[in-house]
């Protein structure tokens, strides 16, 4: 088990990639970690390596991929069905795939095993968390628990955004890499729940309007504004 490496949860969204900033900042040896599982749109994935080429190479180890068919079968979402983006009767958006987090870091951990990485680091958020339960701090505690109990390991989940906002999630790509890593952040990560890459504004790629564009677009103008 290597004490100073970390395995990083990266699906190519803002978040995920400022913590892949964060744990090249901190960690000697960093690895990577994406999930497809039928996602309606691959976007995500596909603009992984575009932001990985942006990064330092000296402490960035390999990429990883892991299919998770099963779970876009068991999910009714808008994210894995073409569905309209709404809010359901339980108070959660309907893009919210249940235990979605849970069964990452359950993976990530069963990875971070075989590749001896002590640390796994990953995007959950409570401050802009859209009701997702498995984003909560508790949660994530509570996981990693488990995680080292069921493994006989001793793992350590860092979630360096769970109390920032999406304002000072742009503030800590600036301060981890400046502004070539507010730009690699802005050109090489998508978070639009539509999949859109044709429209271009300030904050990045997306259709403008769909949840995820519009908490993107509110952190970047708080971001923005901050540095007037
Ligand atoms: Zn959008």
């Amino acid at each position: 088990m290597m004490d100073d490496a970390a395995l990083v949860l990266f699906s190519g969204g803002q978040d995920s990639a400022t913590c892949l900033a964060w744990a090249l900042d901190r960690f000697a040896h960093v690895e990577t970690l994406g999930f497809d599982y039928g996602q309606r749109h691959r976007v995500e994935l596909d603009v992984r390596d575009a932001f990985r080429a942006t990064l330092p190479g000296a402490r960035l180890g390999p990429d990883h991929l892991l299919r998770l068919d099963a779970l876009g079968a068991i999910s009714e979402t808008a994210l894995t069905r073409e569905a309209a983006i709404a809010m359901g009767a339980e108070g959660l958006p309907n893009t919210f795939v249940p235990g979605r987090n849970i069964v990452f870091l359950t993976f990530a951990a069963a990875l971070a095993y075989r590749r001896g990485l002590k640390h796994i680091v990953a995007g959950m958020c409570e401050t802009d968390y859209s009701g997702y339960p498995d984003c909560r701090d508790d949660t994530i505690k509570a996981l990693q628990v488990a995680l080292n109990l069921g493994m006989e390991r001793r793992f350590v989940l860092h979630t360096p955004l769970m109390w920032l906002t999406k304002g000072d999630t742009w503030r800590l790509a600036e301060t981890l890499g400046g502004a070539a890593l507010v730009r690699a952040v802005v050109e090489h990560t998508h978070t639009c729940y539509l999949g859109d890459r044709t429209h271009r504004h300030p904050w990045g790629y997306g259709c403008g309007t769909c949840p995820a564009c519009d908490l993107r677009a509110k952190g970047w103008q708080d971001y923005v504004a901050e540095r007037l």
